[in-house]
């Protein structure tokens, strides 16, 4: 089947192998933040609506799950807001009842959590990911572009409460921009603004790909380290690849080392790797010689074939 709505599952490092769904169309969203890595948006749009058949996700959701191994999580992400379709509430409500055993993550910009029936419909998720780059309305407005009908105001007033509401986890994420962001006034700003929503946890980002300011740069490692200390919070943690980082792990991006980061959560057999991957069994079959012979994996026989993990030696290195 080919599935329309669903992509992945990808390898994640936060959400371990993560099925996405994604339920607007390429570019639909609340905000047109400079460093999106999908491009300008091109519907800046604030009503919520069917954006993508419902019974359609329903059907691949159904497909999917009678046909793969499972995700460690489904997560609501893609090519825009999420919380902008309008049956979000129950997409969710319809994989906790097919799939209880798989959490619910949902990726947000947290700008409609003003709305009660927002807040709602994702008050089923295990996990929720809002980001929030500004606390001063003035960087809000440069950083993220929004809607001219959004207030900063009104949104931290949305995850504020949300946070009364909800008791699974607030993984709170900011992207750090050199010269837009990281001054003492705007990390005070929001400093005070993360103590106010109390999430469970505060993730700095940074840009990966090219946003859609070319002027634009990622936050260096000392530059993330210096917001990290500035905001003395334990919950906070750095979760970008800095440039730094990248040259270092730049076989993260590869199939190399997508396979090295799917079997670093479990064994997997040769067949599974094909179905989480989505390539095809010699293919992976290559990559799976070359990693055994550099000593980075290890195979072992058991009952269900032949198992694929990292080797003691590679898991000492620091694993992927
Ligand atoms: S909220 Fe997310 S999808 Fe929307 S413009 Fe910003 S980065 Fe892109």
């Amino acid at each position: 089947m080919q599935y329309n709505y669903l992509f992945g599952p990808v390898p994640s490092r936060r959400l371990g192998i993560s099925l996405g769904v994604d339920l607007v169309p390429m570019k639909t969203c609340t905000l047109d933040c400079v460093y999106c890595e999908c491009g300008k948006t091109s519907r800046l749009a604030l009503e919520r609506k069917e954006y993508v058949p419902f019974d359609a996700v329903k059907k691949e959701l159904t497909h999917y799950l009678a046909h793969h191994t499972r995700p460690d999580y489904i997560t609501f992400s893609g090519s825009g807001e999420p919380t902008l379709h309008l049956k979000i509430g129950d997409v969710i409500h319809f994989i906790r009842n097919h799939a209880p055993d798989i959490p619910v993550a949902v990726l947000t910009n947290g700008t409609l959590f003003y709305q009660k029936q927002v807040r709602k419909d994702v008050i089923d998720a295990a996990v929720v990911i809002p980001s929030l780059d500004a606390a001063t309305e003035k960087t809000f407005q440069k950083i993220n572009r929004p809607c001219s009908q959004l207030r900063l105001e009104g949104i931290i007033r949305g995850l504020v409460q949300f946070r009364k509401e909800y008791s699974g986890e607030i993984w709170l994420e900011i992207f750090i921009i050199p010269g837009l962001n990281d001054s003492s006034n705007e990390l005070e700003a929001l400093k005070q603004t993360i103590e106010k929503i109390n999430p469970d946890q505060i993730h700095l980002n940074t840009l990966d790909r090219p946003g859609t300011v070319s002027t634009l740069r990622p936050a260096s490692l000392d530059e993330l380290e210096h917001v990290l200390e500035y905001l003395q919070m334990e919950s906070a943690v750095i979760v970008a690849d800095p440039p730094e980082h990248k040259a270092l792990f730049a076989y993260r991006k590869d199939t190399a080392s997508a396979i090295v980061g799917t079997i670093a959560r479990r064994p997997c057999t040769l067949k599974d790797l094909s179905e989480i991957l989505g390539l095809p069994a010699d293919e992976v079959k290559t990559y799976l010689a070359s990693l055994e012979t550099e000593g980075a994996i290890k195979s072992v026989k058991q009952k269900r074939g032949l198992f694929y993990r990292l080797s003691n030696k590679y898991r000492l290195m620091g694993g992927h």
